[in-house]
Order: C-alpha cells, then structure tokens, then sequence
C-alpha cells in the first residue's frame, strides 16, 4: 500500500513509533531464544549489551559498545542471532554492528555487579573460520587471566608451547584433571593465541558433546561427506570433556577416523578429560592408546599459594572496576584457606561477596565474609572418612589398624575403638549401621553402645575428652 500524499508528518511518526514498538518486541522474543540457546553466560556478556537500532531493506542493525564487541559477536553469535531473527519471523538477511559510544557510558553505570571485564586480545582480521561450527570462546580465558601456581605449571607450559605454534612436537595435548581446575580455559587460552599469531589458522574448538551433536545430525541429514571434509579441513583441532563420548559407539568410532586423519596431515589435536585417557571407562582401547601417544598432563588440585594467587587476582580485577570496595586483611586468606574445592567455586564465592558488598556499600570484612558465604563455607568442609578416622585413633593409641577392627575386647583396644566409633558419628555422615559395617562388621546397637560410653567419659575423663579435642582437630587440618 502506498502512502496518499500530504499525509501528515504526525502519522508518519506514529508509524514509526509503532514499527519500533514491534521491532523491540520482536528482538525481546529472539533474545529469549538466543538466551536458552546459548546459556545464561554467553548471554550476559554478549547478547544483552547489544541494541537492535533498526532493520531496514533486510539488514538488522545493532549498536554495541565496543569495536573488539562488535567483533567478537559478529564472529561468534551473528549466525544466531540471524538464526532466531527468522525465526520470529523478522525479515533479515545480514546483522551488522555498530559501534556507539554513548552506550559504552550507559554499559558501565549500570549498576549491577559484573565478572571483572575481559582483558582478551583484539584480532582484527578477517574470520578465517567463519564457517567452523565450533563453540564461542570465552574473552577472559586467556593465558594473561591463568594464575600459574604448582598444581597447573606443567599443563600452562605444554599449553604454552602448543599455542606457539610452530612444528607439532606432542600430538595429541592430552590435559585432565578434575571440575574447575581450568582445563577449558587453557583450551580457550591455547585458541585465542594461535588465532593471534596465526589468523589464517582454522581452529576448531568445541565439547565432545557438541561433537557427537554434529555427527548425529550430519548422519541424519545424510550430510556426512561434509562432517568428515569439514573436521579434516581443520588446521587445529580441539575437543573439550571427550570423556563424553565414552560408551556411545558410533561418535566414538567417527571421532577415532577423524582424529586419525589429523594426526596424519600432521595438525595439532588438543584434548582435555576429567581423567586420564587409560581411566575412562567405556572408551575404545584403540582411542585410548591413541590419546596417550602424545603429551599427558594433568592439573592437580589447588594448593593454598595458587588458590590465594587466583583469588589476589581476581579481587584485583574487581577493584579496578569498582575501587570504592576494599578487602579487610586477611580475607582472601581465609577464602584460599577455608574453600578448597576448585577454583570455580573460589570465584562464585568472589563474586557474591561483592555483589553483597556492593549492595550495602561496605568494606569486605571477614564477618561478612563468613555470614555471606556460610553456605559455600559450610559445604566445602573438608570431608573425613571413617577410615582415617580409624587409621587416626589407632596411630594415638599406639594399637594395630586391624585391631581396632577386629574381634579383640580387651579395654585397651575396645576403649580406642569407642572413640573412633565417636568420632566417626561426630564427624562424618555414615549412619550407624554403616559404620558398624566398617568396624568389622559389628551391629549397629554395638556402635550406639560405644558412641553413649565415650559421650559419658567425656564429661567425667579429661584425658578423653582431651584426646577427642586433639583428634578432633588433627582430622580437621
Ligand atoms: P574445567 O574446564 O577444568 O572444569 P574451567 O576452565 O571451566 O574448568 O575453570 C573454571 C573457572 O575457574 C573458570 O572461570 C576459569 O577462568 C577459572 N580458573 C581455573 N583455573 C584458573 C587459573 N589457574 N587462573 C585463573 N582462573 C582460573
Ligand atoms: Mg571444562
């Protein structure tokens, strides 16, 4: 319909007030979908920032407040985000980003407590990998953001060494170790760099079950010749949690094809696990020898010095962003003491307390400190078994292991096995008949008749109750 001439100017505007009015409806709806798509993460850093200004002659254009932004989204969501523009039936072909400063402003008053902004180098060229289905790197997992302490210093060297790029010395870069340790975030690491160094590289990182995802569509859309072509076309390769595809058969058989076609055309592999390639049950002997054929290492658990390191870090990244919040002493110590978990859990600990400290615009004392935390503080105690109990008690008493588990009921042996029948009561979560199981077998009446008699000697016998206190203490440390 054409519009009759000498419409008034006032109509015009309500036209286009009403074609905004959709347009940001439309954009609500999509970044919902894009929200489910890509997860609460992604979202927040990527999509939520963006501004749909206007869609005009199929182009929909976004203001965003940053150039290395506008980069980083048009690389790695702007398929998407077209993706769920036609979907909510928006008529677009191409997105396109602009960079607007005035926005930038408004980003950084916004008052809500954010992850301390990424310090990710800037590529400007061109995507050589546009067309990779890999998944979005994370802007702040770089080599600059790893703390290197004792327990990662071998994985960060290797990782080092593999993004230098250079002739493939291990293929493949087998890393594991268990949740938070930073395995992924060496693996973004090792991208980014050789993405820096190497633009032309084609780099492909993505999780064992993004893989698997592939395949299985690929297979169904009869689409296999460009799966293999696609994944062989690849200069690095790198799959994230492969311990995935354990058990599931016909991934894990395309995975060894593919793997071994890489390895052939000499290009680089990177792989990380939540154990060691020989640990992974359900995993074909075949692709285990292989994983193993290259450099194996594992990131240990955290020590005290890297957890104080990450957490020194961090609480740095934080100030720069909001210096008017401050750290009592020995605050981060007693975090890197008392949480020793991972270092995921370290930061969500970080962050929630100066969400909080910023919410009531205090300085981070440690009472806030452990009133705020009580929960994460609480579930990261440290676990004692009954074991150590009994190995414990027996060291003190000078008695044989296998006696306090034993049929011997002498008081000299039965008394020290009442304690540590206490103790394990007191200290760990085993029910009664459970840990009359672990002493022998015994009944769990037998374990109640201990844990009452040790309870009454505490009140009337010094020396056990001071031998409960230390004992106590030395399964706590
Ligand atoms: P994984 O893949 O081993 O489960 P991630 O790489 O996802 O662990 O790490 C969990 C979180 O901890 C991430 O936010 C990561 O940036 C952070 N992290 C882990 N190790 C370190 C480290 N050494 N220095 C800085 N941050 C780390
Ligand atoms: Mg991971």
């Amino acid at each position: 319909m054409k519009c009759q001439p000498g419409r008034s100017a006032v109509v015009n505007e309500n036209d286009k007030l009403g074609r905004t009015r959709k347009m940001k409806n439309t954009w609500g709806r999509v970044k919902q979908g894009l929200l489910d798509d890509i997860g609460q993460n992604n979202y927040s850093n990527w999509i939520e920032p963006l501004d749909l200004t206007k869609i005009e002659n199929g182009v929909a254009v976004f203001s965003v407040p940053t150039s290395f932004m506008a980069n980083w989204v048009s690389r790695n969501f702007a398929d998407k985000i077209l993706a769920h523009l036609k979907a909510a039936n928006a008529p677009t072909s191409r997105v396109e980003f602009q960079v607007v400063a005035t926005q930038a402003q408004a980003v950084a008053t916004q008052a809500a407590i954010q992850e301390p902004s990424y310090t990710a180098p800037v590529s400007q060229s061109a995507p050589a990998q546009s067309d990779l289905p890999g998944a979005p790197l994370d802007a702040r997992f770089t080599f600059e953001n790893f703390v290197v302490g004792k327990p990662n210093e071998l994985a960060h060297a290797a990782a080092r060494r593999v993004a230098e790029g250079g002739p493939v010395t291990f293929n493949p870069l087998f890393l594991y170790g268990g949740v938070g340790l930073g395995k992924t975030h060496l693996m973004h690491a090792i991208a980014h760099e050789i993405q820096i160094r190497n633009p032309e590289l084609r780099v492909l990182y993505l999780s064992a079950e993004q893989f698997m995802y592939r395949f299985v569509q690929a297979l169904r859309d009869k689409q296999m010749i460009d799966f293999k072509q696609l994944f062989r076309s690849v200069d690095v390769l790198m799959v994230d949690d492969v311990q995935f595809i354990a058990g599931k058969e016909s991934t894990q058989e395309e995975f060894f094809h593919t793997f071994n076609a890489l390895v052939d055309q000499n290009k680089q592999i990177i792989i990380s696990a939540d154990r060691a390639p020989g640990e992974i049950k359900d995993l074909e002997d075949r692709i285990k020898s292989r994983l193993q054929c290259g450099l194996v290492v594992d990131l240990h658990p955290t020590d005290y010095e890297l957890r104080l390191g990450v957490l020194q870090t961090k609480a740095e990244n934080y100030r720069q962003q909001y210096p008017d919040l401050v750290f009592n002493n020995g605050v981060l110590e007693f975090l890197a003491h008392r949480i020793t978990t991972n270092v995921r859990v370290l930061e969500g600990a970080l962050m929630r307390l100066f969400a909080f400290a910023s919410l009531v615009g205090r300085e981070i004392t440690l009472e806030m400190t452990q009133e705020c935390l009580a929960d994460i503080l609480k579930a990261s105690e440290r676990k004692v078994t009954v074991e150590e109990i009994q190995r414990r008690v027996s060291e003190h008493y000078s008695i044989r292991l296998s006696d306090m588990i034993g049929p011997k009921r002498v008081r000299a042996i039965a008394r020290p096995r009442q304690v540590a029948m206490y103790l394990s009561k007191q200290m760990t979560s085993r029910s009664l008949p459970e840990i009359g199981r672990r002493f022998g077998g015994r009944d769990h009446t037998t374990v109640m008749h201990g844990v009452r008699r040790i309870e009454e000697l505490k009140a009337s016998d010094s020396q056990i109750a001071d031998d409960l206190e230390l004992l106590g203490r030395l399964l706590e440390a």
